[in-house]
């Protein structure tokens, strides 16, 4: 097992992470920028090392002042959380380099993931549904006219390299097909210096599955069920929960078997989250995340697993202990993602937190960074905690949620505390009936 292991993020995923290794009694290291001197990862840390000023680029995804720190602490391990060096192959490369292990999958699985084209054409050779769209790159509008005649309008135009939401424009008829390219196009060039395409269908009223496996990269893998994060904004989940409501067991077993054999095919290592658009029973792939995702804890909740953990065992060599009969699935889990945000223009609310009053009680977990006192530095993306409820079943689950975010108290910022205590009453989430779109359309009716 590792001595020291440098934990490469900050906020809330900072410490998750941090109090996975004070489990396995593993010496942290937290880095920070000079905005985040006062941050919650770095007062609970061992150690700290402060690796740059304010913007990311020189701080966060600075890999120099990374190694460096690994270097002066003796760290012998950096886990990247996620966002941030969290799926850059050449980081992941370059700790190997150094004797540092990185705590992920190996650089070729990172790399070959990261690029959707590929990521798909791997899918389907694994045997894994995707979505029908173009083989490869399309690289003129005469080729996207072609495939957009054969596959249907509408289509959705995505970045090979795309994250997040960006580089992605639906195109409804071929007139409008030529300007979504452009500006996907551009998009994808400004935000990732890579301005591949791809093409596929633009499915209606999909949910969002998402499986949760864990590999050695020995041959062993297993699925721990499914995530719905259907509700998004913009593309960006905002809730998510296990079981999907829309699922069956004989469903969840079946694509989740589905996905756990295509990893060990790979020889996959590490955690990793193969995400799908589900709609009228059928499973259609659309990325592979190959890192740890914001709504893990939902999956912790329902199987007691600890996933951190299980990465950190993964990292040091060890071969997996869980096989696919010791996970259970038990009751269910709602993750809200806690934004400093206007409830209802979601516009930035950076600051200093006056109070801060977390929820308690049976099956109530608050993961967050922040505290009294502490000012939210403006340069980071907005979530700063999460909120995730279990119940023996989804309506005590529901029940538990709405009481937890009734106690819950941030003044002296905007959250988006608000927004969930209308969402849990709405019959529609109640009753579990939303696809990808609800609550957007929700947001324009409210
Ligand atoms: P990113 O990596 O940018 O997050 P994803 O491929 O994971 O992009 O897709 C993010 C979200 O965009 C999905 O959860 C879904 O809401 C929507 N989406 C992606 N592909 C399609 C599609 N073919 N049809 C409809 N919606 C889609």
């Amino acid at each position: 097992m590792f001595d020291k292991v440098l934990i490469a993020n900050r906020g809330e995923i900072a410490l998750r992470i941090q109090r996975a290794c004070k489990e396995l009694g593993i010496a942290t290291v937290a880095v920070h920028s000079t905005a985040d001197a006062d941050a919650m990862h770095v007062r609970l840390a061992d150690e700290s090392v402060c690796i740059g000023p304010p913007s990311a680029s020189e701080s966060y995804l600075n890999i120099p002042a990374l190694l460096a720190a690994c270097e002066i602490t003796g760290a012998d391990a950096v886990h990247p959380g996620y966002g941030f060096l969290s799926e850059n192959a050449r980081f992941a490369e370059i700790l190997e380099e150094h004797e540092i292990t990185f705590i992920g999958p190996s650089s070729e699985h990172i790399r070959l993931m990261g690029d959707k084209i590929q990521a798909k054409e791997t899918a389907k050779s694994l045997g894994i549904p995707v979505v029908p769209g173009s083989e490869g790159a399309v690289t003129t509008d005469e080729q996207a006219y072609k495939i957009a005649g054969e596959i249907g309008y509408p289509v959705l135009v995505k970045a090979a390299a795309g994250g997040g939401g960006r580089g992605m424009k639906v195109a409804h008829s071929e007139d409008r097909l030529s300007v979504a390219l452009s500006t996907a196009r551009s998009e994808a060039q400004a935000a990732f210096g890579d301005d591949a395409l791809y093409i596929e269908r633009y499915l209606a009223q999909p949910r969002h599955i998402e499986i949760q496996v864990l590999g050695d990269g020995r041959g062993n893998a297993i699925h721990l069920g499914e995530r719905d994060c259907s509700l998004q904004r913009r593309h960006q989940k905002v809730w998510e929960e296990a079981p999907s409501p829309a699922l069956n067991d004989e469903q969840r077993r079946e694509i989740g078997e589905t996905v756990a054999q295509a990893m060990r095919a790979m020889k996959y290592r590490g955690a990793g989250t193969v995400e799908f658009l589900y709609e009228n029973g059928q499973f259609f792939f659309i990325e592979m995340n190959t890192r740890i995702q914001v709504e893990h804890p939902v999956t912790e909740m329902i199987t007691g697993i600890d996933l951190i953990i299980e990465q950190i065992r993964i990292a040091s060599g060890a071969p997996l202990t869980l096989a696919q009969e010791d996970i259970e699935f038990n009751g269910h889990a709602i993750e809200c993602r806690i934004n400093a945000e206007n409830p209802t223009t979601f516009a930035p609310s950076p600051g200093k937190i006056r109070y801060f009053h977390p929820p308690g009680g049976l099956s109530v977990r608050v993961d967050s960074g922040v505290y009294a006192g502490y000012s939210i530095p403006p340069y980071y993306d907005s979530l700063i905690g999460k909120l995730i409820v279990h119940g023996r079943h989804r309506n005590e689950c529901l029940m538990r949620l709405k009481r937890a975010l009734s106690e819950f108290v941030i003044d002296g910022i905007e959250t988006t505390i608000p927004l969930y205590a209308m969402l849990v009453s709405e019959p529609d989430i109640v009753d579990g009936l939303y696809d990808i779109h609800w609550l957007e359309k929700f947001l324009d009716e409210h």
